[in-house]
């Protein structure tokens, strides 16, 4: 007797699912599985927004291949570098450089002492600043200042290890003493 109830159970049971799954699969899968409504109506949630999304939209593949590119548009963008690296006077524009419109890089990095690259406008340096007196004393100007002589239009740079200066927009890599990179921007 009770097996016959529930062969019968299970017989009504799968009529009620493959008539649901003839009128719409994912109502099935919410029915079917009401023990675990929570995760399978935030699925079913989900996939309706996207249908509706799709139905809005009279060609749908673009539409989602497009949304997949925003997306990633951001990291794509991130971290756009100065090429080439300018170094220039108090005078000439700062911010990135390109092959274009070169400006003198406003994030420079020296890769051989691991230090940002500072700059003082209108200050060239004295010919005595060295190594120690930047690894001291650098990048504080209150500190450097007695080291810095005024000078119009000139742009003084240093980091820990190295200093120049200059008025006119040049190169980075072409005063080789120098191992400055642009960080991007
Ligand atoms: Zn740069
Ligand atoms: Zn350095």
């Amino acid at each position: 007797m009770e097996k016959d109830i529930d062969e019968l159970l299970e017989e009504v049971e799968n009529k009620f699912i493959n008539k649901n799954n003839e009128d719409k699969s994912r109502k099935l899968l919410t029915a079917h599985t009401l023990s675990s409504q929570s995760s399978f109506r935030c699925d079913s949630s989900d996939y309706d927004d996207i249908l509706r999304d799709v139905e809005d939209h009279t060609d749908s593949k673009p539409m989602l291949s497009k949304s997949l590119t925003t997306n990633s548009s951001p990291t794509a963008s991130a971290g756009i570098r100065c090429f080439p690296v300018y170094i220039g006077g108090s005078d000439h524009s700062s911010g990135c450089s390109t092959v274009g419109m070169p400006r003198s890089c406003s994030n420079l990095h020296c890769i051989s002492c691991d230090f940002a690259v500072y700059t003082f406008d209108n200050f060239q340096w004295l010919p005595d600043t060295d190594y120690l007196f930047l690894r001291t004393n650098m990048p504080e100007f209150e500190r450097v200042k007695d080291h810095l002589l005024p000078l119009e239009g000139c742009r003084a740079y240093a980091c820990q290890c190295s200093h120049y200066a200059t008025s006119i927009m040049k190169e980075v890599k072409s005063v080789p003493v120098l191992s400055w990179v642009c960080r991007s921007h």
